[in-house]
């Protein structure tokens, strides 16, 4: 059975790193008609917070990634941990380490010195024939994983392809710490064999962590998963997406606006392809997703491609949804609104809009008082066509069904009256009423707004 997870550490939000990562495994399980698992990576207990529990399982539900099994919690696990590390020790494939970190400090030093790489050089593992120190008084040992001295770890990386790191290349890995709590290399291996899982995707930075841990599953007698290293993602300016230069939590993305189809849009084609398709829904991508056609090299985070394909979607959802989506962002601006007001307006101007903030970015013309710059007034509000605006709003008061039709009429007797052209008339309009100089057709703009703001708004010269 195929069964996929996805592991955070709750130190924050979830990063679009990891929020690829679990779409990839979701897919994945989902393709295979297997598992997802959600499991928290909560032993850094001095930087893990429920809040961030509860930020990941949000942003996971916005992607609508669902699991199937969790939050397991890796905290709540800390005596089957235990009993496995006591196994290990029993059977001579771990054992306690008493070294202080002076002492460790001191030895790499040494070791650089003679030009060799530092690695722990075993002091405190039993071996045939070897008299380990006496145990040091108060001193808590940690627990080490005595990995095997010779030969080669092998894995085929269900991305990067084969891999082989010979043994004599890492050291004995410290699974416990001195109060008892596993480290990461270790509780994942205990995690991912109880929990059975079939096929562990997660981020390149993990590639060098895994011989140690294919080596740990084999001292347990524990069967593989597959392995597949996803390369890193890089910013626009070619350094890795970080916090520093632009969002890189998922709900910050959400809260500016983005729609969760173009988001898990835009964060699967980045690192898997399917053909030239790069409009699809979540189903399509779970039919297409079968672990093949994953790339090897950096994903590059362009934000004009995301707004492009998030723009696809704020043209095609349902206007309903459309709407109320509009009312959360202008709520966050302190515009209250209902989507009843909204709706009839969205369809008018969604094709030009990337995000939901944008459209209602647009909106904002009917829910609030708009203030044209000073440089658009005097551009555009000039002394030659104030006597034709003046004209056309006392043509406009005297309209007595506000519809587009009797507004066009309107604009269309004034041009004539006062022989203008019509952009001479309507981008004067379009910056006392709306706000700014560029719309949608006018007329349809001007029967979205009550008659009498049309009428203030033109007369407040
Ligand atoms: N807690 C690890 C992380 O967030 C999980 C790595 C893994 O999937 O094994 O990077």
């Amino acid at each position: 059975k195929i069964r996929t997870r996805i592991a955070p550490s709750p130190t924050g939000f979830l990063h679009l790193g990891t929020a690829r990562t679990a779409l990839y495994s979701w897919a994945y399980a989902r393709h295979h008609g297997g598992e997802f698992v959600l499991r928290i990576e909560d032993t850094d207990v001095a930087r893990s917070t429920q809040d961030s529990v509860d930020q990941i399982i949000a942003a996971m539900n916005w992607l609508g990634l669902n699991y199937d099994e969790g939050p397991i919690y890796q905290m709540q696990r800390l005596d089957r941990y235990q009993a496995v590390i006591d196994q290990l020790i029993a059977q001579g494939k771990a054992y306690r380490c008493y070294a202080t970190p002076e002492e460790l400090t001191e030895m790499r030093e040494a070791q650089k010195a003679r030009g060799e790489k530092t690695l722990y050089d075993r002091r405190w593992r039993p071996e045939p024939g070897k008299v380990l120190p006496t145990p040091p008084e108060g001193v808590k040992p940690v627990v080490r994983f005595a990995n095997p001295i010779e030969g080669d770890v092998t894995w085929d990386d269900v991305v990067k392809g084969p891999i082989t790191i010979n043994n004599r290349e890492i050291d004995d890995l410290i699974i416990a710490r001195t109060d008892g709590v596993p480290t990461y290399n270790f509780a994942v291996v205990v995690d991912d064999w109880d929990m059975r899982i079939s096929h562990v995707f997660r981020g390149d930075e993990h590639v060098n962590n895994t011989p140690w841990q294919i080596n740990i599953f084999n001292a347990l007698g524990a069967p593989l998963p597959s392995f597949g290293h996803l390369p890193i993602i890089l910013g626009d300016d070619g350094l890795k997406l970080s916090k520093r230069r632009g969002a890189v939590s998922v709900m910050d993305y959400a809260a500016n606006g983005y729609l969760p189809e173009g988001m898990l849009n835009y964060l699967a084609r980045l690192g898997w392809s399917h053909g030239d398709d790069e409009l699809f829904s979540a189903e399509q991508m779970i039919s297409w997703f079968d672990g093949t056609h994953l790339s090897k090299s950096p994903a590059q985070w362009d934000p004009a491609k995301l707004d492009w394909v998030n723009g696809h979607y704020v043209k095609q959802i349902e206007e309903g949804r459309l709407a109320a989506l509009v009312v959360e962002q202008l709520a966050a601006k302190g515009i209250a609104v209902t989507a009843a007001q909204v709706q009839p307006k969205v369809g008018l101007f969604k094709d030009r809009c990337a995000t939901v903030a944008a459209l209602a970015e647009w909106l904002l013309m009917y829910f609030a008082p708009v203030t044209p710059s000073s440089d658009e007034l005097a551009a555009h509000v000039t002394d030659a066509v104030r006597p034709a605006l003046a004209a056309l709003a006392e043509r406009l008061a005297g309209v007595t069904d506000w519809t587009k039709a009797n507004i066009q009429q309107a604009l269309k007797e004034t041009l004539t009256a006062a022989g203008l052209k019509m952009p001479q008339l309507a981008v004067p309009v379009r910056v006392l009423v709306c706000g700014r100089a560029q719309t949608p057709s006018l007329d349809a703009v001007l029967e979205h707004f009550e008659q009498k703001k049309v009428l203030e708004r033109l007369q407040s010269l």
